[in-house]
């Protein structure tokens, strides 16, 4: 039986004195946000015959949205808008009364829209429309096979994209994402996006070698294989190799272009012929090894007419040579610093002082070399690998103390002591075998005018004209550090 009473407070605590209200409001069981709805639910009312649903409307008053049977306990309200507060109240009917209102109100966030899912060089980056009402976002992931989403990202609301930098080479996800408003969530996507992720190889160098342009890169677990390209100077990219094998990590390019600077990238593949993203690319001087070579080394720079003046001959006719920089010159000379490393010549280490490192002491030994190294990496950009000591003056503890291969000479021209250029070309022309490393200095404009005759001469002895580093990989010796080297042979 039915009580009826005529003022009763209702659940809110508020009295009401509406005639023939009875009992209290009917409880809400749930306020959710659904893709395009929010959807109500609310406890069955013991001897309830409906329910009625009212919304306040723009103009603040209260229309009745559903007028519903006893065994309605739900209702989607598809009038909603993304970030509007929606404001309800729902009372029980019973034969004879209706129960008192239970309030209550929830903002609508919508379901993000998810754009796209890519793999990425850094890892599957997720995009989806800006969310304007949100205070968070989160995106979820799912593994193939697994039926758990776990959220791997708590973003600020304002973010549109994130990246998943742990996601698994060949293996499968699936995405999602959520705004949040508070203690509201959205719904998330239906089914989301799904990728499987290719990664993209790492650490690629390139070097040259006695059987060609040596590449190497970093495993990606679980790929089919490996598609390698290369390009060459002004040409396009060209897919040139497919390795096949995850753990097949090297290339050997016997048919690069000799003489020409290439650059190479990798990228990794599926079985299903799924790429990954390429890798970035790397370039070198591609150094004939079965061609004849020399290495020129200029030191005791960078200076401003003689080394300029060496740069404009060596890059008229496309050679390299190597400068061993005297660390106290490289602020002031750094634009021909800068060009040296432009034009592909290797810059070394050539103390900062020129101290004479056999009777300097080992802490004096360490510190002209690292400070030239800094001026350099600072001016060029470039780490030398190399030192060549002043004078060539090399003993047991130079050899100890410094960390770098050291670099002496074959053909030694003179050129500081004749400042002539007849006699320092007369020299190369007498002296220059494969393999030779020729001294001279980049500080006389006698050495400079020597230049001129000098590389088109060796060029026409068909002659590489290459750097020290260049010479040594293409013939196949390993430079060590603390060991003294005076020729490619
Ligand atoms: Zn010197």
């Amino acid at each position: 039986m039915l009580l009826v009473i005529f003022a009763v407070a209702t659940n809110l605590g508020v009295p009401s004195y509406a005639l023939m209200t009875s009992s209290k409001a009917p409880e809400i069981k749930s306020v959710k946000c659904l893709d395009g709805k929010m959807k109500i639910t609310w406890k069955k009312a013991e001897n309830a015959v409906g329910y009625k649903l009212y919304k306040k409307n723009g103009s603040g008053k209260w229309a009745l949205l559903a007028e519903m049977k006893e065994n309605r306990l739900s209702y989607e309200d598809s009038a909603v808008k993304d970030g509007v507060t929606n404001s309800y109240r729902l009372r029980a009917v019973y034969k004879k009364s209706e129960s008192a209102y239970c309030n209550f109100s929830r903002i609508y966030m919508s379901v993000p829209k998810l754009k796209s899912v890519t793999n990425t060089a850094s890892g599957v980056k997720i995009t989806w429309g800006k969310c304007n009402n949100a205070t968070q976002i989160r995106v979820y992931r799912q593994l193939e096979g697994r039926t758990n989403w776990n959220c791997i990202a708590k973003l600020s609301g304002s973010a549109v994209s994130y990246t998943d930098t742990k996601a698994e080479s060949a293996k499968t996800y699936t995405y999602k994402v959520r705004q949040i408003n508070g203690e509201v969530f959205s719904a998330s996507q239906k089914s989301g996006v799904s990728l499987t992720v290719i990664g993209t190889p790492k650490s690629v160098s390139v070097k040259n070698s006695p059987d060609g342009v040596t590449l190497k890169w970093s495993k990606i677990p679980s790929v089919y294989g490996y598609a390698v390209w290369r390009k060459t100077e002004n040409g396009s990219w060209k897919r040139i190799a497919s390795v096949v094998g995850d753990s097949k990590t090297s290339y050997i390019d016997k048919k690069t272009a000799y003489g020409k600077k290439n650059s190479y990238k990798v990228r990794a593949y599926l079985s299903a012929k799924k790429y990954g993203c390429f890798s970035e690319s790397v370039s070198l001087y591609s150094v004939n090894p079965k061609k004849p070579m020399v290495a020129l080394t200029y030191d005791d720079g960078p200076s401003s007419s003689a080394t300029s003046s060496i740069l404009d001959t060596l890059e008229a006719y496309g050679a390299r040579a190597t400068f061993f920089v005297v660390g106290s010159r490289v602020a002031s000379y750094a634009s021909q610093l800068k060009r040296e490393a432009k034009l592909g010549c290797e810059i070394g280490n050539h103390t900062f002082n020129h101290t004479t490192l056999t009777s300097a002491s080992s802490n004096t030994i360490r510190k002209e070399i690292e400070d030239t190294n800094r001026a350099i990496q600072k001016y060029s950009g470039k780490t030398p690998a190399l030192v060549r000591a002043p004078g060539g003056a090399v003993n047991q503890n130079v050899k100890s103390v410094v960390k770098y291969p050291l670099i002496n000479w074959s053909v030694d021209t003179l050129d500081w002591k004749s400042r002539n250029a007849d006699s320092v070309i007369a020299e190369v022309k007498r002296s220059t075998r494969d393999g030779s490393v020729v001294l001279m200095h980049d500080l006389y404009n006698s050495t400079a005018q020597a230049t001129k005759t000098i590389v088109p001469y060796l060029i026409d002895e068909g002659y590489q004209l290459v750097t020290v580093s260049e010479m040594m990989d293409a013939k196949g010796i390993r430079l060590e550090s603390g060991t003294l080297y005076t020729r490619a042979s």
